[in-house]
Formats: C-alpha cells, structure tokens, sequence
C-alpha cells in the first residue's frame, strides 16, 4: 500500500515545484517544459556571426520554412575586422537572422581571436544547451585552419557533455543533446568526405541573400568572377551533383548517423 503512494506523491511534487530533475535525467527530455526553455530542433552554434550562415544556411532556412524551432548561439563578436565594427555586426546580423527566419540567437561575448575551451567556457555553454535543449547541435567542423574554430568544437563537444551531469553547479537541469553533427568553415579549402549531404536546392538563393547581409565582411570584394557568391554557388553544386540534386550542404560525424525510414534516403 506504501510503495503505490509514493511515485505518484513525487510526480506531483515535481509538477507543483518544478523539480523535474529526476524525471527528466531518466527520460532526457523535460516532462513538463519551463517557459524560459527553448527545446530548439536545431542549434548551430558558430565561432563568429556568419559562420553558421555560410557553413549551414541552407539547411537552416530549410527548416526554418518547415516550421521548425532553429537557433543560433554565436560565440564572439567576430570583431576586429578590417571594414567591421561591433555596432556594425549586430545589425547585419539582425538583417541575417531575420531573412533566415530563426526563432532564437544570442551571442556569448567571448573574445575573438583568443577563443579557448576553458572549464569556464564549458561552463557557460552546457548552460546554455540545458536553455536551448536543442535536438540536433550543429559544430564547426574539428579541423580548420582557424584556431577560433577548432577551439569551439573542442569547446562544443565538451561542454555537450559537461550539460548532461547531476550534482553541479550549472544553471538549469541536466540534459546531454543526442546528436551533433559539424558544418564546414570556408577557411580550410579541404572538405573531407562528409557523413551525409542535405539537398538544399529550394533554399540556395536564399542563403546568398543571407550572406550578403553581411556587407562588412563581403561586401569589399571585387566583383569580378570569382565573387564571394560564385564561391559558395560553386561549392553547393558540387555537393549537389554528389548527391544528384541541385545545390547540396555537407555535414561530418564522429557518430554513426542514422535515418528515421527508407524514404529519407534521396
Ligand atoms: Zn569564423
């Protein structure tokens, strides 16, 4: 007679007082969702506002149109640059995130050029993913020629793990994102064979558009062939005649990757 009382007195509890913490470790997703919780389908999280608009536009858009929950968490201010100011940035990416149609973006404040996966930085950021509790993560890829990026997936991957602990002093309740998959930065002009592509040939235009929010960084280029635009054009035709579609976004992954039925196979 005891032992019947007692689960349903503690779910009750947790409804009242919001002490989801145990429900939500055993079933890694919240029973009852917090209004100051995003529950995002995708987060990408980017080194510098652009990043995520260049290595994975496409694809957010995409989904965006779909009706889905798509954040972007930018790490730094992406400043100092030659033609760039902070106040200059902010609204561009505005403009940005606006044309993208994102139902959330926030930048850390973390400074550019001297980014690194400190235990602080962990800190913020599992954070931030026990906000967000987003479904998919999107990273910059590992390897990269730009020291900012690699830190930030070293940072990402780790602080992934560091959201999923009990008993720490991290704002929020515990949650480890099941996937995370990385997007390719334009700097390494090298881009290892990817674990999967999304056809992303209804939203390329589009995603030219976003980049050109960017006038700062972009927008200083000659605009003799090869443009900025003839670049990004070039590269998701090529990952589109890979997977016999038009324009094509690829995406690597440490973890096997799986698909939901046979009909997601293009
Ligand atoms: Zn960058």
């Amino acid at each position: 007679m005891v032992k019947r009382r007692v689960l349903p007195l503690a779910i009750v509890r947790a409804m009242i007082v919001g002490e989801e913490y145990w429900l939500s470790t055993f079933f890694h997703t919240p029973l009852f969702p917090r209004a100051d919780l995003m529950m995002l389908d995708l987060l990408v999280v980017a080194v510098h506002p652009d990043d995520a608009e260049l290595g994975a536009g496409g694809t957010i858009i995409k989904l965006a149109r779909a009706g889905r929950k798509v954040g972007i968490l930018d790490l730094t201010s992406g400043e100092p640059t030659p033609h760039g100011s902070e106040t200059i940035r902010r609204a561009e990416t505005d403009k940005a995130s606006e044309i993208l149609g994102i139902s959330w973006r926030k930048n850390l404040g973390l400074p550019n050029r001297r980014l690194e996966s400190t235990l602080e930085n962990r800190h913020v950021l599992a954070g931030i993913f026990r906000q967000t509790r987003p479904r998919v993560i999107l990273a910059p890829y590992w390897e990269d020629v730009h020291p900012d990026h690699v830190a930030a997936s070293r940072l990402i991957d780790d602080a992934r793990f560091w959201s999923k602990l009990s008993r720490s002093d991290i704002a929020g309740e515990p949650f480890y994102p099941p996937k995370l998959y990385c997007y390719y930065s334009i700097h390494l002009r090298i881009i290892e064979r990817p674990s999967f592509v999304i056809d992303i040939s209804n939203t390329l235009e589009e995603k030219l558009r976003v980049v050109a929010a960017y006038g700062s960084q972009f927008g200083h280029r000659s605009p003799d062939f090869p443009t900025g635009a003839d670049d990004l054009r070039g590269r998701a035709r090529y990952w589109g005649w890979a997977i016999q579609t038009g324009y094509g976004e690829p995406f690597i992954s440490r973890e096997t990757v799986g698909v939901r039925d046979f009909d997601a196979l293009i």
